[in-house]
């Protein structure tokens, strides 16, 4: 058993980083909840069938990075690769719909892909993603746009975002915009890469999102979706764009934007960190008004967005590394009586919410203090056997290089006292 590691693309988040983890979750869940958003939490792994049709086959993620294992029951079963598909399941299954017209929820958790491993893309990764079911209206995007602004720029601070916004139709025009794009791309079916030559056939759209150069090429003169929107699209397209300058939410039109799969409608959007390098995307959503109903419920529109966490986490500026603020009381003993009455007051202490810690090792009094500093606590109470048979300890305070002697008697008070004036 010698030399056990860790999956590779699966890093441990370890405690020097997990604050940092729990302030990102933290600002989202309090944000989310002033957007109107409530939790849901699916399970790990679902059915593979579920992501099979909710992502649909022919697409990279079932194709090629699924975690897909066969139980002991000879059940097929899945990782979750994504949310969204196991959120409608939830929808669906819990008859959500019947709550309220407008379902909308968040999740926050860990995703699986098989995915190489490179700089920015891990086989467990962490997205926060939000879905709102029930409504096609405009406002209900720009709602959903203007939320995950507000997180990534308002609140997580992320310099220079760019939003990229596009249409790309429904069942009305999506037949033309097809019909356009695959007269264009079948006449110059030979300059396309390998994988294009495939699309062609499967998923046309994705040909416009193609990062290899000779299919951009092609691309920049192709038709677009947006070039081919019918009247009740342009007119849904119009009105997000409106709302979003109505909320001075800037954002660029990029026509390449795409989502491959047929339930995928009208609005798409991403947010780009243009200081990331290849894998800048911070976060992907746009409309699925076709996916409830292909996944067996009735015609329901829909929108989400997801949010890649550790790309978000590698976009925070500098301060990753900043020092928490000093909180809390650590218990110096002298002697083993002192350390019983230490255990005893840092019992109270910490039901009464205070941070506590106390030495367990049976350190020197120097090796205690300088754990109390590397602990970052705001106190120090010094318990020596001769002080506590006088009833008196010492008090320091760490933050300001003070201490003092008290007495034993209301200690916990004082403590207490202290920490409200500190929290004020
Ligand atoms: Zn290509
Ligand atoms: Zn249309």
């Amino acid at each position: 058993m010698a030399n056990l590691k860790g999956v590779r693309g699966a890093p441990d988040i370890l405690p020097r980083d997990s604050s940092g983890w729990q302030r990102l979750e933290d600002v989202a869940r309090a944000i989310l909840r002033r957007y109107g958003y409530v939790e849901i939490r699916t399970p790990i792994f679902e059915r593979t069938e579920l992501f099979v049709r909710g992502i649909g086959e022919g697409t990279d993620i079932v194709e090629k990075e699924m975690y897909t294992f066969t139980d002991q029951g000879q059940e097929s079963l899945t990782l979750r690769p994504e949310g969204t598909a196991p959120v409608v399941r939830a929808y669906l299954e819990h008859q959500m719909a019947a709550q309220s017209p407008l379902v909308k929820v968040y999740y926050l958790g860990p995703m699986f892909r098989r995915e190489r491993p490179q700089s920015g893309r891990y086989r467990q990764f962490h997205q926060i993603g939000v879905e709102a079911i029930g409504s096609d209206r405009p406002s209900v995007d720009a709602e959903v746009i203007a939320l995950l602004i507000d997180l990534l720029v308002e609140e997580y601070r992320i310099p220079d975002l760019q939003l990229r916004l596009n249409s790309i139709g429904d069942p009305a025009c999506r037949p033309k915009i097809l019909d356009r794009l695959l007269r264009y791309m079948r006449e110059r079916a030979s300059q396309l890469c390998p994988e294009c030559q495939k699309r062609l056939e499967r998923n046309p759209l994705r040909i416009l999102d193609c990062k290899q150069e000779g299919c951009q090429r092609l691309v920049a003169q192709a038709p677009k979706p947006l070039e081919s929107l019918c009247g009740a699209c342009a007119d849904h397209f119009a009105q997000v764009r409106s709302l979003l300058d109505l909320l001075k939410i800037a954002y660029t039109i990029d026509d390449r934007l795409v989502r491959g799969l047929e339930y995928y409608t009208r609005t798409t959007f991403e947010v780009i960190n243009p200081h990331l390098g290849a894998q800048n995307a911070l976060a992907g959503g746009g409309r699925y008004d076709g996916l409830i109903e292909m996944m067996g419920g009735p015609s329901t529109p829909g929108i989400g967005f997801a949010v890649g966490l550790e790309r978000v986490m590698a976009s925070i500026p500098g301060d990753a590394e900043e020092q928490t603020a000093l909180q809390g009381v650590y218990i110096a003993t002298m002697g083993q009586d002192a350390h019983k009455s230490g255990m005893l007051l840092l019992q109270e202490l910490r039901r009464r919410g205070v941070r506590g810690l106390i030495d367990h090792e049976a350190r020197s009094l120097k090796g205690q203090m300088r754990q109390a500093n590397k602990d970052r606590v705001r106190y120090c109470l010094i318990l020596g056997e001769e002080e506590l048979t006088q009833g008196r300890v010492t008090l320091r305070d760490m933050a300001k290089a003070e201490q003092q002697s008290l007495a034993l008697e209301g200690v916990i008070e004082h403590l207490l006292e202290l920490e409200r004036a500190g929290t004020r």
